[in-house]
């Protein structure tokens, strides 16, 4: 009777890891799109405390608007996505692995769920995808480590630099790690972080090939020769391609 039971307990966690998954990776853009963010101070300045203090949603608006902007190319209904500025938090996620092997990364994708569940208070709300922005001050950080989201669980932990005129620039990053959340795969060269022809091109078929002038959010970089790139400025000077748009199941898989 025993058995039973406890055969029959494990394979309803079953079902539900199993249920919550596909709904992680079968995203129904129909529906608004709730991200919210919570900043921290990482680095502990005094500098990046005030940035944080002054943050107002208003400075991620153009994430929105870009996205709801890209997606009318793909779908009759352009998509909605709402960013909340939640709590600010003191407790940091887990860094990512450098170089992690398969190991690593699995470990770091348990310990950084586990992390977002402990964080979850009930005035959080039910977002879609939960942000981690981890603020370094520029003087003190010159390079900032690796960002990342996990499209199971719908979390992403992102590096910025607290500074205003980054403001432009931090919401490129949040905008890739955010369709890194819904399934978007990178589309540069780890070595050299040369965008990849042609997927990580914004205009594969220019002629001439280079200078290209905007950049695929996922390459994150405009190529200006084969060897060379740039980062954009804004989100004015990116696009969201056929591939990507149909990763995140803006179009039809
Ligand atoms: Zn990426």
């Amino acid at each position: 009777m025993w058995k039973i039971i406890r055969v029959a307990v494990l394979l309803m966690i079953l079902i539900v890891v199993a249920a919550n998954a596909w709904r992680d990776k079968n995203q129904d853009w129909s529906k608004p799109v709730i991200v919210l963010l919570h900043p921290i101070n990482s680095d502990h300045q005094a500098s990046t405390q005030k940035y944080i203090d002054e943050l107002s949603v208003d400075d991620f608006s153009d994430a929105n608007k870009f996205l709801m902007e890209q997606s009318k190319q793909y779908r009759d209904q352009p998509v909605s996505v709402y960013i909340q500025l939640g709590r600010e938090l003191l407790k940091a996620p887990p860094k990512v692995p450098e170089n992690g092997n398969f190991l690593d990364n699995m470990l770091w994708s348990l310990k950084f769920k586990w992390y977002a569940w402990r964080q979850h208070e009930r005035a959080d709300g039910s977002p879609t995808v939960t942000l981690y922005l981890n603020y370094y001050d520029m003087n003190t950080t010159t390079v900032l480590k690796h960002s990342t989201a996990l499209e199971i669980g719908k979390v992403g932990s992102v590096n910025l630099f607290a500074a205003s005129e980054q403001d432009d620039q931090n919401n490129i990053i949040l905008t890739h790690e955010l369709l890194h959340a819904f399934g978007a795969k990178d589309k540069y060269d780890y070595l050299t972080g040369q965008p990849r022809y042609p997927l990580g091109y914004a205009n594969p078929n220019q002629k001439p090939l280079y200078p290209q002038t905007q950049a695929e959010l996922m390459a994150g970089h405009i190529a200006i020769s084969a060897m060379e790139n740039v980062m954009p400025n804004y989100l004015g000077q990116v696009i969201v391609n056929q591939t990507t748009a149909s990763e995140i199941g803006w179009t039809k898989r």
